[in-house]
C-alpha cells in the first residue's frame, strides 16, 4: 500500500512526524509493506510551486492507494487565481471524496463533562453551504453590492443518496441507530429532500432505527446527552459543527479522527485545523491524525479483503487506548508529555504488545 503522507501547515508537521512512526510501525508488525511517500501541499507549496495545490500531486495521489493529508491553514487562502487553493477542497472534489466520517467516543481516564458515549458523525463533503465546492466554475458567493452577499447552498439528490447510503452501511456495522439532522423547518426544498432521501435508503435496511432533529436543538441535545446517538448523517456546514462538538466532548478536539472516502479513493485528515495557537510547541495531540491513519488502513483493508489492515487499524486504536489509560498523553487531555514523546511511548508500548 502506497500512502501519499502530506505534514501540511501549523501543528501539521509535529502531528504527522508522529503519525509517520505510527504507520511504520504497523507495518513492521503487521506485514504491511507499507510505502510512506512525503509531498507537500499548502503554505509550502504555495512558496514553492507558487500554487498550494498541483495538478502533478494530484496525479501521485491518483497513482497511490491513499492519503494522509496534514491540517491546512485554510483561512489563509484566499484567492484561487493566486494559487491559494484550499487543499481539503481540491482532493475532496478531484477525488470525489463524498463522505466524512467522524467518529467520537469517550475514554475512561479523559475528564469531560459528560456521560460515556460512542457515535460517528457521517458528513456529506462535496456540496451543501461551501462556497469553493458546488458550482463548476468560480465561488458560489456574490458581492451584490458593497454591502450586501449572496451565499448559495447546493443540495442534490445524487449526493443525498450516497451519503445517506454510506451512514446506513456505517450504522449497520454499529449499533444501528441513525439520525438524521436538518434544518428543515428553514431551509424546507434542500433539507426536506435530504430527509426524505435518507428516510427511502433507509427502507432498505430495517434493522436500523431512524430518528431526526432540527440542527439547532440537535447541539443542545448532543451536550446534554451524547450517549442517545450512534451514526449521525447529515449535510456538509452542520456536519462540520457538530464532528468538532463531539470530538471536543469527548475530551479534545486532538482526539476526533476523519476519514474522507469515495468509491475509490480515501483521505486521512485530523478534524481539527492547523491550530497557529500551538504551532510548534510540542504540545499538539497527534491522536486525531493517528486515528485518521487507523482508519485509512481499516479502509484499504475492507476494499482489498486484506485481513491485516484491519487488523493493524484495530491495533493502533487500541494502543491510542492504552496510552491514554496510561496517563502517556498531551496536555489538552490531562496528561503532560510533549507530541514527540507521545510518538515515542506509542511506538514502545506497539512493538510490546
Ligand atoms: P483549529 O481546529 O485549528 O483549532 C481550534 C482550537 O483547538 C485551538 O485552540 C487549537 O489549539 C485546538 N486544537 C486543535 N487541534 C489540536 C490538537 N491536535 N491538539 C490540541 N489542541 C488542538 O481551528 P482554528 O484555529 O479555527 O483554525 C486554524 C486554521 O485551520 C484556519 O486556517 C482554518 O481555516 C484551518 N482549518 C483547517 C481544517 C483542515 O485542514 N481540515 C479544519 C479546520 C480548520
Amino acid at each position: 500500500m502506497k500512502i501519499i503522507i502530506i505534514p501540511g501547515d501549523g501543528i501539521g508537521p509535529e502531528t504527522m512526524a508522529v503519525t509517520t512512526q505510527v504507520l511504520e510501525s504497523a507495518s513492521a508488525k503487521f506485514n504491511l509493506g507499507l510505502v510512506l511517500e512525503q509531498e507537500i501541499a499548502g503554505h509550502s507549496s504555495l512558496e514553492k510551486y507558487g500554487s498550494t495545490v498541483t495538478s502533478i500531486l494530484l496525479e501521485k495521489v491518483k497513482a497511490a492507494n491513499g492519503l494522509m493529508l496534514g491540517p491546512m491553514a485554510t483561512y489563509d487562502f484566499k484567492d484561487e487565481s493566486k494559487g491559494e487553493i484550499n487543499p481539503s477542497k481540491f482532493f475532496r472534489k478531484e477525488l470525489d471524496l463524498f463522505a466524512n466520517i467522524r467518529p467520537s467516543r469517550t475514554y475512561p481516564k479523559v475528564p469531560t463533562c459528560v456521560k460515556p458515549f460512542d457515535l460517528a458523525v457521517v458528513r456529506e463533503n462535496t456540496e451543501g453551504f461551501y462556497a469553493d465546492r458546488n458550482i463548476e466554475s468560480g465561488g458560489s458567493e456574490m458581492l451584490i453590492t458593497p454591502d450586501v452577499v449572496i451565499s448559495l447552498r447546493r443540495i442534490t439528490r445524487q449526493c443525498c443518496e450516497r451519503i445517506a447510503k454510506a451512514a446506513f452501511e456505517l450504522a449497520m456495522t454499529r449499533k444501528k441507530h441513525i439520525t438524521i439532522v436538518h434544518k428543515a423547518n428553514v431551509l424546507k426544498i434542500g433539507d426536506g429532500m435530504f430527509i426524505e432521501i435518507c428516510k427511502a435508503i433507509g427502507q432498505n435496511y430495517p434493522q436500523v432505527q431512524i430518528d431526526d432533529f432540527i440542527v439547532d436543538a440537535m447541539m443542545a441535545h448532543v451536550v446534554r446527552a451524547p450517549e442517545r446517538f450512534d451514526t449521525i448523517v447529515t449535510t456538509n456546514m452542520f456536519g462540520d459543527i457538530l464532528s468538532d462538538l463531539t470530538a471536543e466532548l469527548s475530551g479534545s478536539l486532538g482526539l476526533g479522527g476523519s476519514l474522507n472516502a469515495g468509491e475509490q479513493y480515501a483521505m486521512g485528515q485530523a478534524a481539527h485545523g492547523s491550530a497557529p495557537d500551538i504551532a510548534g510547541k510540542d504540545i499538539a495531540n497527534p491522536f486525531s491524525l493517528v486515528l485518521s491513519a487507523a482508519m485509512l488502513l481499516n479502509w484499504h483493508g475492507q476494499k482489498t479483503t486484506q485481513v491485516q489492515f484491519t487488523d493493524a487499524s484495530k491495533a493502533i486504536e487500541k494502543c491510542v487506548g492504552l496510552l491514554i489509560d496510561s496517563g502517556e498523553v498531551t496536555r489538552d487531555i490531562g496528561g503532560n508529555l510533549g507530541t514527540k514523546a507521545v510518538g515515542d511511548s506509542f511506538v514502545r508500548h506497539f512493538s510490546k504488545g
